[in-house]
């Protein structure tokens, strides 16, 4: 029998601590990823079936559903964005998600108090790409 402590209760008894299991809950992990965060979505109309691609020209939010005439058409259907899992080649990108940082950028927010609200808390705004 050897006196090296072995079981958590002899470790506490021997004033040490039991090194390999912690009470606490470790940190969640986050998931980081090892390249650059997607940044090329697209948007597909279940109306008209448009295929819209946008790149994120900037960090923040961008909505899940949008008016397929946001993309300057006169369709009344909805796109819906599909989470970037797609391909990720950004010049094939028609429209781009930026956060107004210029007077004119800021411009385009306009009166539109759910945009004001939007942008504040961080959403992107989106404009065709030239
Ligand atoms: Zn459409």
């Amino acid at each position: 029998m050897s006196d090296k402590p072995t079981t958590a209760e002899e470790w506490e008894r021997a004033g040490i601590r039991e090194p390999f299991q912690s009470a606490e809950p470790s940190a969640p992990e986050t998931e980081q990823p090892k390249t650059e965060d997607p940044r090329v979505n697209e948007y597909v109309c279940s109306c008209c079936e448009r295929v819209i691609v946008t790149v994120d020209r900037d960090r923040g939010t961008t909505p899940f559903l949008m008016a397929c005439k946001q993309f300057g058409g006169r369709c009344p259907g909805t796109t819906t964005s599909r989470f970037y899992k797609v391909d990720q080649d950004a010049t094939r990108a028609t429209w781009e998600w930026f956060k107004p940082k210029t007077s004119g950028e800021r411009k385009k927010i306009g009166n539109d108090r759910a945009l004001q609200e939007h942008v504040r808390l961080g959403g992107l705004l989106l404009r065709e790409r030239l």
